[in-house]
């Protein structure tokens, strides 16, 4: 907890510790319940305001925090005054993980504040301390965060959060000295842009032009070692390069189970296939049951669900080389995962992957 290092004079201004008479010779104020503090100036403990009597209250200890967010909003306000306000470059990374694709872009562009900033510096933690137009064609909303406090919650428009870790005693006793420490430590950094300039937009549609022909290659290759005729006879051809699910960064107790998948295993890739109106599949890696570890089994299952739900005749909808129907599971268990791939890139109208199935939802 910080303790509170400035307060308010008889006129409403901000002083910081050093620059009052100590004692109760300071004549300052509480600035959250007004009541008259004296000013503490001893060697031995931190300088610090307290209240007469020590007449604390609980709502009085969030004084210091929101004197800080003051001060570093008046901070960044003398920056935008003196023309000194940048704000970094955006910077956003688009990906394609499927089944024989991992491809990526990042993307990157600048945003220049238009006109004046509008600044709020009494406003509440969850508040913007300021707004601006961007030259992007979005508003810019401004926070203030000392480190380890909660971030304001998303919201329209772009957010650039100004964040620094809690200032020592020696940066809190006068304001150079915290202007100083919020130079060296404040750290100005996007939380949200939204692709107003299309950008991240083109870098997907490049991508998918790139993943589009990976798998047109994939089957070139799958045509001329297996034959074209025979649908599913992919054994002769070269093993492909498998990016089926990136890095588990959940454990398989806490990863998300989704109901149109059943027995999919935690933490993979779904990939949507959309052959026709009225028929689609989502093809996914089963879990393991049993002993085995489905992470470092050498022998990996695949499934065919009818997605979202089982449509009329999915029991018969595919050739025995891609799979069998398991009635009681819901699902074709596939011959080989090779096998079920090639079918289904040769016939789809629409492919996309994701780790989350409500993504493909309408397509
Ligand atoms: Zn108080």
């Amino acid at each position: 907890m910080t303790p509170l290092f400035a307060a308010l004079d008889a006129t409403g201004a901000l002083r910081f510790i050093s620059e009052v008479e100590r004692g109760a010779e300071c004549g300052c104020l509480c600035p959250v319940c007004g009541s008259p503090l004296v000013a503490r100036q001893g060697a031995a403990y931190e300088w610090h305001f307290a209240h007469e009597a020590s007449q604390e209250r609980p709502e009085c200890a969030t004084a210091a925090h929101s004197m800080l967010r003051r001060l570093m909003t008046e901070h960044l306000q003398a920056r935008g005054d003196a023309g000194e306000l940048l704000l970094p470059p955006w910077r956003q990374r688009v990906a394609i993980v499927g089944a024989l694709v991992n491809v990526h872009e990042e993307v990157q562009w600048h945003a220049r504040v238009m006109g004046p900033l509008q600044w709020h510096p009494l406003g509440a933690a969850h508040e913007p301390v300021a707004q601006a137009r961007l030259d992007t064609g979005v508003d810019l909303h401004l926070f203030v965060v000392v480190e380890d406090a909660p971030l304001p919650p998303e919201a329209d428009g772009a957010q650039v959060v100004f964040r620094c870790s809690p200032p020592p005693a020696s940066a809190l006793r006068d304001r150079h000295a915290l202007n100083l420490h919020l130079e060296q430590h404040g750290e100005m950094a996007w939380r949200h842009h939204p692709d107003s300039l299309g950008l991240a937009a083109a870098a997907q549609a490049r991508l998918e032009a790139r993943s589009a022909q990976v798998y047109r290659n994939w089957l070139a290759v799958a045509d001329t070692a297996g034959g074209a005729a025979r649908a599913g006879d992919v054994e002769a051809a070269p093993p492909a390069p498998l990016f089926y699910g990136p890095g588990a960064p959940a454990t398989p107790e806490v990863a998300p189970r989704h109901t149109c998948a059943p027995d999919h295993a935690p933490n993979v890739s779904f990939t949507f296939y959309r052959l026709s109106d009225t028929q689609a599949w989502l093809l996914y890696r089963l879990d393991r049951k049993g002993p085995t570890d489905w992470r470092s089994a050498s022998e990996k299952f695949y499934a065919l669900a009818p997605h979202p739900h089982p449509f009329e005749g999915w029991t018969q909808a595919l050739p025995e080389t891609v799979g069998v129907a398991d009635l009681s599971a819901g699902v074709v268990r596939c011959t080989s995962f090779l096998a079920a791939v090639t079918y289904l890139s040769r016939r789809t109208v629409l492919t996309r992957s994701d780790r989350d199935p409500a993504a493909f939802e309408g397509l």
